[in-house]
């Protein structure tokens, strides 16, 4: 069988999701990061108390996308807001909903989820952080990806 392996530019919550996603089936994660340490704009959203999303029914919670909702509503049919509930859970990571109706993490940081997300997939980044950036891509604008070290 190939081995794949998948460069992601950004540890943000959403690349360090995608590499949790493609870990979990089989595929081999590297991670670049503009930053020595991934998640700094995460870390920050847990200052204020962090929500990770909202417990409303599905309908109100679609209609906050506005313009958007009819596009974004197949997305959310299939990962919104109770799959991601489950998913932070699945992560070892307890929520509640507070007196808003919003859902946050037991303990209203972000570090302990991105502890526990970043923990879950080997990759070369963890061994040996370094700040890397994207500096932007071929002419093909194709897989291959030019980065440059700051
Ligand atoms: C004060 C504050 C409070 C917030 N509160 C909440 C909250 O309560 N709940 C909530 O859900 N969200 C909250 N947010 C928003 C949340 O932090 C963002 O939605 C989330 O971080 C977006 O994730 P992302 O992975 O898309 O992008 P980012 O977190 O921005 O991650 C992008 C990553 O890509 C890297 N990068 C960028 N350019 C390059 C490049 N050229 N090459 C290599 N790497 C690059 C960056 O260094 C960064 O690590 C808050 C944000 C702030 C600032």
């Amino acid at each position: 069988m190939a081995q794949h392996r998948v460069a992601i530019v950004g540890g943000g919550p959403a690349g360090l999701m995608a590499a949790e996603w493609l870990s979990s089936h089989g595929v081999a994660v590297d991670i670049y990061d503009a930053m020595p340490s991934v998640g700094r704009k995460f870390l920050l959203a847990g200052v204020g108390g962090m929500n990770i999303t909202h417990s409303e029914p599905a309908e109100p919670f679609l209609s906050r996308y506005g313009a958007r909702c009819d596009e974004l509503a197949p997305v959310l049919q299939s990962f919104g807001a109770p799959q991601l509930r489950e998913w932070v859970h699945g992560l070892g990571v307890e929520t509640f909903v507070g007196s808003s109706g919003r859902v946050f993490p037991r303990e209203m940081k972000a570090a302990p989820l991105l502890r526990a997300l970043a923990g879950t997939f080997a990759c070369k980044w963890r061994e040996n952080p370094c700040a890397t950036s994207l500096a932007g891509l071929d002419d093909r604008r194709c897989a291959a990806l030019c980065l440059a070290g700051r």
